[in-house]
């Protein structure tokens, strides 16, 4: 059966707006309110379609005045849509109409407004054209009069006629029909569908009409304009807008006359001379006030208002959310609560998680033009600016003499942390959403694209060449933008980094709001310090091995990795232990008695092997070994899949007295902070990639030894938790094993949705994109998690594990830990707690509220 094609009314009762879209219920919204809003009708998505594929448009109900205004309505208004079209259904019979209420000047220029926009939006005709047309007969007569309009109309009718072949069609049922037609025919053009998408509609969204009588702007005491009571970059009040006199639509905002401004505030601000809307017209002006007051109650919503001044009365023809960056977004959602027009709830669902990410980092100018000559993942969002450096040693040189770099490598390792230090932004060219690269950046806030496999990086040469085969060197200036993933040439416009009051606020709602408890991976001491600057609930992942990346101490780490012999490794752990225990102290000292898991060693080996000459060099020499025999060591160790091989529980397991070590500078610096903190530290260790039971049997009578020896030793009492770190299937699969004999478990879903697809997590982003886009993955599985598979693992793993341990607490401290999404899943399955880096932590609290609400 066809669909019928109806005209919805829009007043009375409210229409569906799965079914109308957005706009026209807004509209509905407002007449029924009894607010001043011209009438109305709409027609569906369905009956759109249908036209489109040639049904017949039925008339207009009866006593709807011709002519009308058509705008598009889609299922959300942040979808955009086509531009309104003024003036359609102009036949003979309006015109005469017109021309006896408004005059015949304003009757020739609707006319005139008509065949430029049919022209131009239905027939395709060149705007340019018109315009010529107008302003050729504005160059004989600067201030034209009935005549001189009645000649551009007449040569606008002669235009389109010789253009298209046929006469203008002065037929408004047949105008209104084809206008219909030529805006769905936008709505499905391929950019609109690409822009729209970008913003979160389904590839079928479909386009919903309102139908509005026009009021007209033209003449004495008319005009159009546009006003809104917050500012869109900030959200802080203020009474801002344009006003032109005699004029339709948009035409205040497109700028062909200089605009008035609507309050005399304002303008005094601006300095402009022209007077504002307040001082022209104070009665109107305090209607609008109060319109515009009625509408956010309405719609508890900051909207700017479209309206028409028609010889003197006031109309507004739509209203919409006011445009708005994330900063404004936290401070309208948080006034609008304050001011009791929304719940805090509302505000807490009215904010977009990644919106507060992007008001923590200095962003790129979304206006400006982008000269991007590559693209990659966005690991770490932000944008900055800097020269190109191809090694950490040059990022370091430009530091020091106060100059911004950006780290271009094929991918980090370990030797690169100092470059990823003092660098204002990382590219590589290969890895993953949890590559290294990836991880750090994140950890330290610096924006970051991984994964850029449309560059090539010749190291040898020195360049960095883009597909279209442009070539950069070291020291050329580029800019990074983490948000979206791109490599941009040369300098663009930032807007700061804007953190707030009224995001303290949004979070501490959200924090009563929530369940899920949100913790922070973090480090060092200076990670720590900054997530309780976010307001962390405690540390749920401590990487002891990333304080080893750093200066001397990787050759503490390596010497101790590369020992031969216990004698040997015993000196390079000795040297070990007072540095862990300094740096757990401060974690335990910063934190103050909150909970913080630590997990640990966990070094893939290949990860921590000198990789340079020099670098064996040096540490032959401290270890006091001939290079040859190390380097022979070096290959000796070299495994062919370092992610799978002897690193985690493994390496624990076959040189146990690493892990000795590490829980007694636990035991150690937990005593020390509790004497000078006075808080009851309880420390979590957490065991990596276990994939059996035993060898957490194996590592948990060793910690109790240690704690044994450094009770009798300190002659005090040391409390702590044993836990897992869930990573491998098996492991999730023997979640009910593990659970007994542990307090926590926490899912490391990096690894575990590395093993879930057999997909290495640093080689992954040579080929997501191919894989995203061609729809294999709906995302990319380390950035979301893939709830139907390592989801699955996930939710069996909970399950088992709480089946034997009802006490059990259970935590996810992979990357996923700071995505909307993957934090819902957990909320939503009941686990204890998300863990993730600090800059996510604001991002998570806000989207465990959503997801508790
Ligand atoms: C994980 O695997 O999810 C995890 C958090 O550990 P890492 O990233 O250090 O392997
Ligand atoms: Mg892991």
């Amino acid at each position: 059966m066809t669909h019928p094609i109806i005209f919805h009314p829009l007043d009375g009762t409210l229409p569906d707006s799965a079914l109308v879209g957005a706009r026209a219920r807004r509209i509905a919204r407002m007449r029924k309110a009894g607010l001043p809003v011209p009438p109305a009708v709409a027609l569906d998505f369905a009956a759109v379609a249908a036209l489109t594929e040639g049904a017949d448009l039925p008339p207009l109900p009866e006593g709807f005045t011709l002519p009308v205004s058509l705008r598009g309505s889609a299922g959300d208004s942040a979808w955009g849509g086509p531009q309104a079209m003024l003036n359609i259904g102009f036949g003979p019979d309006t015109r005469n109409t017109i021309a006896t209420t408004l005059g015949e000047a304003a009757a020739w220029e609707l006319e005139r407004r008509l065949i430029q926009t049919f022209g131009t939006r239905v027939a395709g005709l060149d705007l340019e054209d018109f315009e010529n047309l107008y302003y050729d007969q504005l160059k004989l007569s600067p201030q034209p009069e009935e005549e001189d309009l009645a000649a551009i109309v007449a040569a606008a009718h002669e235009f389109y006629a010789d253009e298209e072949g046929e006469e203008f069609p002065m037929d408004a049922r047949l105008q209104l029909g084809r206008a219909v037609r030529a805006m769905a025919g936008e709505w499905h053009a391929t950019t609109a569908r690409i822009l729209r998408e970008a913003k979160g509609a389904p590839p079928d969204a479909g386009l919903g009409l309102v139908v509005q009588q026009m009021v007209f702007g033209l003449g004495e005491g008319s005009g159009a304009g546009m006003f809104q009571a917050v500012e869109s970059n900030s959200g802080r009040p203020t009474r801002t807008g344009r006003f032109l006199p005699n004029a339709q639509g948009t035409d205040a905002q497109r700028g062909a006359r200089t605009p008035h401004l609507i309050s005399a505030e304002e303008r005094a601000a601006a300095g402009q001379s022209l007077p504002a809307l307040e001082e022209l017209f104070p009665e109107i002006y305090a209607n609008l006030l109060a319109r515009h007051a009625e509408v956010t109650a309405l719609f508890g919503e900051q909207m700017a208002l479209f309206f028409t001044i028609a010889r003197g009365e006031f109309w507004i023809l739509d209203a919409v959310p006011v445009r708005r960056n994330p900063e404004a977004a936290i401070r309208i959602a948080v006034d609008l609560a304050k001011a009791g027009y929304i719940t805090r709830e509302q505000a807490l669902l009215r904010v977009e998680p990644r919106n507060i990410g992007e008001t923590l980092h200095p962003q790129i100018d979304k206006d400006a033009r982008r000269d991007v000559f590559g693209s990659g993942l966005p690991a770490s969002p932000g944008g900055a600016t800097g020269r190109i450096c191809f090694s950490s040693e040059a990022a370091a040189a430009l530091h020091a003499q106060d100059q911004s770099s950006i780290l271009v490598r094929v991918e980090t390792s370990p030797e690169d942390i100092r470059g990823m230090h003092v660098t204002a932004a990382v590219l590589t060219v290969r890895g993953g959403m949890t590559s290294h690269a990836a991880v750090i950046a994140r950890g330290l806030g610096v924006p970051c694209v991984v994964g850029a496999s449309d560059l090539d990086l010749n190291l040898r040469d020195g360049t960095l060449t883009a597909l279209d085969g442009r070539i950069f060197r070291e020291g050329d200036i580029i800019t990074i933008d983490g948000t979206t993933g791109q490599a941009i040439a040369g300098t663009m416009k930032m807007q700061p980094a804007a953190p707030s009051d009224a995001l303290d606020t949004l979070l501490e709602w959200a924090d009563q709001t929530r369940r899920l408890g949100v913790r922070a991976n973090a480090d060092t001491a200076q990670d720590a310090s900054l997530a309780r600057r976010f307001k962390v609930d405690g540390i749920g992942l401590c990487r002891t091995e990333h304080t080893f990346f750093q200066g001397e101490r990787i050759n503490a780490m390596r010497e101790m990795i590369l020992a031969e012999d216990r004698t040997s490794r015993d000196r390079a752990l000795a040297r070990m232990l007072p540095m862990q225990r300094g740096d757990f102290e401060d974690l335990f000292e910063i934190m103050r008695g909150l909970p913080v898991t630590i997990r640990l060693l966990d070094p893939p080996l290949h990860e921590f092997l000198p990789h340079s000459a020099t670098e064996r060099a040096q540490l032959a020499r401290e270890m006091d070994i001939p290079v040859e025999k190390l380097t022979h060591r070096i290959e000796d160790m070299a495994e062919f899949n370092p992610m799978l091989g002897k690193r985690g529980v493994r390496l624990g397991i076959t040189m146990p007295e690493i892990y000795d070590m590490q829980a007694r500078a636990i035991f150690e610096a937990a005593l020390n902070a509790g004497k000078k903190t006075g808080a009851q530290i309880v420390p979590e260790i957490m065991i990596p990639l276990v994939s059996a039971n035993r060898e957490v049997e194996l590592v948990k009578e060793r910690i109790a030894e240690v704690a044994k020896a450094v009770e009798m030793e300190n002659q005090a009492s040391v409390q702590y938790h044993v836990g897992v770190m869930v990573e491998t299937p098996r492991g999730a699969l023997r979640a009910g094993d593990l659970a007994r004999s542990t307090t926590f478990l926490s899912f490391g879903t990096n690894d575990l949705t590395q093993m879930a697809y057999g997909l290495s997590r640093d080689d992954a982003g040579r080929f997501m994109r191919d894989y995203v886009g061609k729809g294999v993955f709906p995302e990319d599985p380390f950035h979301t998690l893939d709830l139907e598979g390592v989801g699955e693992l996930l939710l069996l793993a909970a399950r088992r594990g709480r089946s034997e341990n009802s006490d059990l607490t259970l935590g996810l401290c992979g990357e996923h830990g700071g995505d909307p999404a993957s934090i819902r899943f957990c909320d939503v399955a009941g686990f204890d707690y998300v863990s993730c880096s600090p800059f996510r932590v604001p991002v998570a609290r806000l989207a465990a509220a959503q997801s508790a609400i």
